[in-house]
């Protein structure tokens, strides 16, 4: 099959030489001559895709990888952390930041901004300092956040070391020639140059770069000590979802950090917090808090009005002109409203609507693909979830589909209970508890895969009502995708047992 596509009856291959491969004389690749000169039966696969009108100038400007030079509706906390930071510059220590504000709110975005105007400005002005930005979502433990430090700065002195060698080497060289004498330099002597060039020397072999894994953290955190005070700077550490490493690995790191500058020598450290989760100081050593908390910045979930905003600065770079109906960015921006004022979720519905609209062919993005977007959005999401539940809670799911297909209506607990343990039993897994399969229950309606509400029954007590809340075939197939799922496929007979002889 593969063979046919590639050699095919012979014609193929001879008439693409003949145009030789739409080359230009300028030698650029002349793609639409290709694709005009394609007849329909030996037309490719990407033919039809790169005829169609290009709704995209530049889609990278819609990923969030992309980091705008523009943060509309940002500037207050743009400035607050600018009038902070700028003590760097000065060569004194900034006060510690922790940045607040829900997921899409813009914070990385502005603390990216920040850093990049920060290192400009002291490059210009020729004053030591520096940003070292850490996603702690990467970077997840104490170990490797130091370590990740260390060597930034490690690397740093041995190239300052390296050239420092360089420079001597050269005058030493100088100076032997004849075409340079030390009145100049600090050195008395030739031999004052090579115990200097020695002592370098022995610093740059000292250097040792931290391992990924292996050694005491005492030893990382020491060896970070060391290479930040190497000489004179400020250094500002931005941790970004600072929450994740706090809720993995404790808040030790952050103590250590904030205490550094009371033993520091030639250099100061500033900390830079970001957290999705508001509440997260609570979980803090009150020491800890207080010190990282110095100036707390708050980045409040954007309005649509905000929202449509971004969006049009985003749209003008990222479409072509004309290719978006009136109505589409308003609508990005209402759904992302809804969605907690998230911009990162508006710009995916733009990207998504038109990503849809070239697919369909369509010369303009219409509201209509931006409905579509969002289903396709939120099915993705609810893929990923139920993808990555425990199996337990695959099964759980899995009876309360099972009972909606076959036509139960106010699933109770009871039920789903009893599905569930015929569905272990074929495929050979624990079986948990009734209160355990309710508790598992209760969380996935905190998912919002399922619905569930108490409904009381009187003197009989109170139940719950189970039903589905995510597209049922859909959330099928990711469940049996899963291989330990996999021959639970046809459940009509356990079900037919559980009901009776119907
Ligand atoms: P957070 O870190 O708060 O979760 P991000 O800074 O990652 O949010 O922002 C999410 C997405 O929205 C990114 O693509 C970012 O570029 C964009 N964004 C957020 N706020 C703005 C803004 N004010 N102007 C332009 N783009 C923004
Ligand atoms: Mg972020």
């Amino acid at each position: 099959m593969s063979d046919e596509r590639t050699t095919g009856d012979g014609s193929g291959g001879t008439e693409l030489s003949e145009f030789d491969w739409g080359a230009s004389e300028e030698g650029e690749i002349d793609l639409e001559g290709v694709v005009l000169e394609e007849t329909a039966e030996n037309g490719g696969l990407f033919d039809d895709l790169l005829s169609g009108e290009p709704i995209f100038e530049n889609k990278e400007v819609l990923r969030p990888s992309y980091t705008p030079h523009e943060l509309p509706h940002r500037n207050d906390q743009i400035n607050t952390m600018a009038t902070i930071l700028v003590a760097a510059l000065r060569g004194e220590t900034p006060s510690n930041i922790l940045i607040y504000g829900k997921t899409g709110t813009g914070k990385t975005a502005s603390a990216k901004f920040v850093s990049k105007e920060l290192e400009e400005t002291s490059t210009r002005y020729e004053v030591p300092c520096e940003v070292e930005y850490i996603n702690c979502e990467v970077t997840d433990t104490k170990y490797r956040v130091l370590a990740q430090l260390a060597n930034t700065f490690i690397e740093q002195n041995e190239a300052e070391v390296e050239s420092r060698i360089d420079e001597l080497e050269g005058l030493l060289e100088d100076v032997e020639a004849g075409d340079r004498d030390l009145r100049a330099t600090p050195f008395d002597g030739t031999h004052a140059v090579e115990s200097r060039l020695d002592q370098l020397e022995a610093e740059r072999d000292d250097m040792e770069e931290v391992p990924m894994t292996g050694w005491p953290t005492d030893r990382v955190y020491s060896s970070f000590f060391d290479a930040v005070d190497h000489q004179e700077r400020v250094v500002v550490i931005m941790l970004d979802e600072i929450d994740k490493l706090v809720e993995k690995s404790g808040d030790d790191t952050l103590y250590n950090l904030s205490r550094m500058n009371s033993e520091l020598e030639n250099s100061r450290v500033s900390i830079m917090g970001i957290s999705n989760d508001l509440k997260f100081t609570d979980f803090l050593d009150p020491r800890v808090k207080s010190s990282l908390g110095e100036e707390e910045i708050v980045f409040p979930p954007y309005d649509a009005n905000q929202l449509r905003d971004i969006l049009r600065h985003r749209a003008e770079v990222a479409f072509k002109a004309d290719v978006l109906s009136d109505d589409v960015i308003p609508l990005c921006a209402a759904f992302a409203a809804q969605e907690h004022g998230d911009a990162r979720r508006a710009l995916d519905l733009l990207r998504t609507a038109g990503e849809l609209a070239e697919r369909s062919g369509a010369d303009l993005v219409r509201e209509a693909h931006v409905r579509q977007a969002q289903e396709k959005i939120e099915l993705d999401r609810v893929v990923e979830v139920v993808r990555t539940l425990p199996t337990q809670s695959k099964l759980v799911l899995f009876s309360i589909i099972t009972l909606e297909d076959n036509g139960v209506r106010n699933i109770n607990t009871g039920e789903v209970y009893n599905v569930y343990k015929q569905l272990c039993g074929q495929i050979d897994a624990d079986v948990l508890t009734q209160r355990r399969v309710t508790d598992l229950i209760s969380e996935l309606d905190m998912l919002g895969i399922v619905n569930a509400v108490v409904v009381s029954k009187g003197r009989y007590g109170r139940t719950k009502e189970i039903s589905l809340s995510v597209p049922e075939e859909e959330t099928k197939a990711v469940l049996v995708s899963d291989s330990r799922l996999a021959d639970l496929e046809d459940g009509g007979t356990f079900v037919q047992a559980r009901f009776g002889d119907g």
